[in-house]
């Protein structure tokens, strides 16, 4: 589908640029674009709003890609090396660990491996591939699997997770022999699931088994695929159901208990549960569940970042507590399924609030190290035993390999692979930008090749080019999500006039494309305060949070534990300087209290030094703020009088920073 580059170079030489017909209609509803709400597809299940692409057909560009190739040369891209329950994991014929973990670093590094096109570690990931499928037994499980898991209650979690994985691979590469263990595992759940009713994780976790299912279904079109989609169903939590009850409203307290109903991870999973079953069951409930889940979670565990917090267990909005990284990990995949189905804008709004903020913070900047939790203010990472976590350890926001668990060191790196598999999806013959970062994706509609580019350093500038190309003319719509912040948003069609965009909306540009035609768009970002925790204030400026920029230093602890050589150390950070200021903010006006300055953005683009974007404003330190547990600093209520001189203060995007304050004490100019 690639045209050749000399051939591209033909047509391009040849455009008349506004000859086409244009008309750009706004959308107020995903009918719109192509996918009548409800309709069912060949297999018997509804269709989605927007269906993403295959794997592979979307390619990072700028500065997305050299933050993927940063992961691939990271952690990411070694851990097998060195790491025995990835590289020696009983999934692959050793005699570690046999359960998630290795599927879990594969379902990160299958999307890594094809966004970026990287052979060489396509090559490894074949290899690890075919051990799984090799290694299958006649009855259908995998060879971790006791050779009684057909007799015996087991815990279906791992596999529903292996399944996943191995219908990514199947979309990146075609191996019939995937899909067929696939199909052979799948019979054999539905059977176990027939003598064992779902338990534990798996119980938690019954909707990942949906995508795997539905993944099947569309490709064979066999019945007793969705008998099982049924069953996972029928048999899993009801998440609908407990966030009915005063329970969810609870934080965790410090030291609580742990359970599964409100651990943060399940958590960011159940986010997509009922958006996946909708296509199953076309409940209306069901298909509005998401959005009130997310309202429930904001009002009572949200953070500035889009996130809640978890550590480990829902734990209230206080912005010392922690949230876990495979749940920021899990949210952005829910998300990107969240768009899909419901093709509702907020979704997408939310998505590149945590990929840009949430996610490159838990991360050192080389990507080599990470935390378990991270905290929206966070002014020290240090092993600390009088921690205020509410079940999770001492080291759970050091960054390093396996702080506190090593679960986010094999579920971390699906993030940014995913983020970026699904910035573009189809919609009807067209295509739709669900989220923005520099990109671009190939399709084919009625027959004919099409490459769209977006050309940006979105989310530190504001302006996006996307060029549409096409060998022969075609007709399909474009369709552009405009986040919901962007007040004065625009569009410009090749020659076009500028036009006005709804802000929170979906805008489709239906017309005929021919040759390279360029659309540019506008989102204004306007700075915007809100209050948090305590009545905190925060700063917000389009999809980016702004954080209180400090000197850090970095101390190399656990030297002597194993697996810790460098460069997958363990690290603590301290401040260098104060931290503790409030802010002085007019919120009715805050453009005239903080100010912007754009920078280049950096090779490393997350990171202190590489911030394509600053801000200063003003504060005065706060007498009587102090870290709690020699660790965490409680952000005092209300409005702070201070003697203190006003000082100068230098805000930097919340994702660049490694210790920050997010959610800042107000006092008075
Ligand atoms: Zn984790």
């Amino acid at each position: 589908m690639t045209m050749s580059s000399m051939k591209r170079r033909q047509f391009l030489a040849g455009i008349a640029t506004g000859a086409a017909a244009l008309a750009a209609s706004p959308l107020t509803h995903v009918q719109a674009a192509g996918s009548p709400r409800g309709r069912q597809s060949a297999s018997g299940l509804a269709e989605p709003a927007f269906r993403p692409l295959p794997l592979g057909t979307v390619t990072p560009e700028g500065w997305l890609q050299r933050q993927l190739r940063l992961q691939a040369d990271g952690l990411s891209g070694h851990l097998d090396e060195f790491w025995p329950d990835v590289g020696q994991s009983q999934w692959f014929g050793g005699k570690a660990e046999g359960w998630e973990r290795a599927p879990y670093w594969l379902d990160g590094v299958v999307p890594l491996a094809w966004v970026l096109n990287d052979k060489a570690l396509q090559a490894k990931v074949k290899r690890y591939v075919d051990h799984i499928v090799a290694h299958q037994r006649p009855d259908g499980w995998y060879a971790p699997y006791p050779l009684d898991a057909s007799a015996k209650p087991y815990d279906l979690w791992a596999i529903l997770l292996a399944n996943k994985v191995l219908v990514q691979y199947h979309e990146a590469t075609g191996d019939a022999a995937v899909l067929g263990a696939v199909m052979r595992n799948l019979k054999a759940t539905l059977d176990a699931l027939g003598r064992t009713p779902l338990f534990n994780w798996g119980k938690f976790r019954w909707f990942e088994g949906l995508i795997p299912v539905y993944y099947a279904s569309e490709k064979t079109g066999e019945a007793w695929l969705l008998d099982l989609a049924r069953k996972l169903h029928e048999q899993g939590f009801n998440y609908m159901s407990f966030y009915e009850t005063e329970d969810i409203t609870t934080p965790t307290p410090r030291r609580g208990l742990w359970r599964y109903d409100k651990h943060v991870v399940n958590t960011g999973m159940a986010l997509k549960a009922y958006a996946l079953s909708w296509r199953l069951t076309c409940r209306d409930a069901e298909r509005a569940f998401p959005a009130r889940m997310l309202e429930i979670l904001d009002r009572y565990h949200g953070q500035a970042t889009g996130m809640f917090t978890g550590d480990e267990c829902l734990s209230g909005k206080n912005p010392v507590q922690g949230t876990e990284l495979c749940a920021v990990v899990e949210a952005m995949y829910s998300l990107e399924h969240l768009i899909s189905v419901t093709g509702d804008a907020s979704f997408g709004d939310r998505l590149e609030r945590i990929a840009f903020n949430a996610l490159p913070a838990t991360f050192a900047p080389d990507m080599w190290s990470h935390q378990y939790d991270q905290q929206v203010n966070q002014v020290q990472c240090t092993i600390n035993p009088d921690h205020m976590w509410s079940t999770n350890g001492p080291e759970s926001n050091l960054y390093g390999l396996e702080p506190n668990y090593g679960c986010c060191t094999a579920n971390m790196h699906q993030g940014w692979p995913k983020f970026a598999a699904h910035l573009w999806m189809r919609a009807g013959e067209g295509i739709a930008a669900v989220a923005y970062a520099p990109s671009s994706a190939k399709f084919e509609t009625h027959g004919t090749p099409v490459r769209v580019t977006l050309d940006t350093d979105y989310p530190f500038r504001e302006t996006l080019k996307i060029t549409v190309t096409t060998e022969k003319t075609a007709r399909f719509p474009l369709v552009l999500r405009v986040p919901e912040w962007a007040e004065g948003a625009t569009v410009r069609v090749a020659e076009g006039s500028e036009k006005r965009l709804k802000p929170g909306s979906f805008h489709e540009v239906e017309r005929e494309w021919k040759g390279a035609v360029e659309v540019n768009l506008h989102f204004p970002m306007k700075v915007k305060t809100s209050r948090r925790y305590n009545d905190a204030v925060a700063v917000e400026r389009g999809p980016l949070v702004y954080s209180l920029k400090l000197g850090e230093t970095w101390t190399r602890v656990n030297a002597d534990k194993p697996h810790r050589e460098l460069p997958h150390g363990d690290f603590e950070v301290r401040p260098t300087m104060p931290w503790d200021y409030g802010l002085i903010l007019d919120e009715a006006k805050p453009e005239t209290s903080v100010t912007f300055e754009e920078r280049p953005v950096g090779e490393v683009p997350f990171s202190p030094d590489g911030a394509g974007v600053i801000a200063q404003a003003k504060g005065r330190k706060i007498p009587g703020w102090k870290l709690a547990h020699g660790w965490a600093a409680e952000v005092p209520p209300g409005v702070q009088d201070s003697k203190e001189p006003v000082e100068d203060l230098t805000l930097m995007p919340y994702g660049c920073t490694n210790i920050r304050v997010t959610e800042f004490p107000r006092t008075t100019e």
